[in-house]
């Protein structure tokens, strides 16, 4: 497990910008991110600090109440979904996350806990706050976090 200190939104922001060129440079072409924290950690914006980085300049609104965004710019498919407002296994199921996609199929889930076991990630990130910042606690592909930190250095 690996933790960092965001210090302000634009970092927050910045960080959304090396998992997206991490992404890039990949050969993989399914990803899938499960971000854990309170309302207000930051999730949200790490996701639009992705979605930037990856080309994407129209606006991220938060999948709150639509439980899904979807983006499908270039070689991607980006599914954003917040499973804040829903139990309900068939929400999940009505979202189609497994369906086929000739690019780089990528998946963010806040609130993950709501379907804690049921699906894999490659990273799972846990954002805290942090007196007036954001601290992030990273889980998952050892070779994904390796790329991480050493862009970090
Ligand atoms: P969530 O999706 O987790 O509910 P949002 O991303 O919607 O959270 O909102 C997070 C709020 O925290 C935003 O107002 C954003 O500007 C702010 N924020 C994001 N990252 C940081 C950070 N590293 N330090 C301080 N504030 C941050
Ligand atoms: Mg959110």
């Amino acid at each position: 497990m690996e933790n960092y200190i965001l210090q302000d939104e634009s970092e927050t922001l910045d960080f959304g910008g090396k998992i997206a060129a991490l992404i890039k440079q990949s050969d993989d072409s399914i990803f899938e991110f499960h971000l854990q924290g309170d309302l207000g950690a930051g999730k949200t914006t790490l996701v639009r600090g992705i979605l930037r980085a990856l080309g994407w300049d129209g606006s991220v609104k938060s999948p709150t109440y639509t439980i899904c965004e979807e983006y499908d710019f270039d070689e991607f498919l980006i599914l954003h979904i917040d499973l804040y407002r829903t139990e309900i296994e068939e929400d999940v199921q009505m979202l189609e996350l497994n369906r086929e996609f000739a690019g780089k199929k990528i998946i963010f889930i806040e609130w993950p806990e709501k379907i804690e076991g049921k699906r894999s990630f490659n990273l799972k990130i846990n954002m805290m706050h942090y007196k007036n910042s954001r601290k992030i606690e990273l889980i998952g592909d050892t070779i994904l976090l390796e790329k991480l930190i050493r862009k970090d250095k």
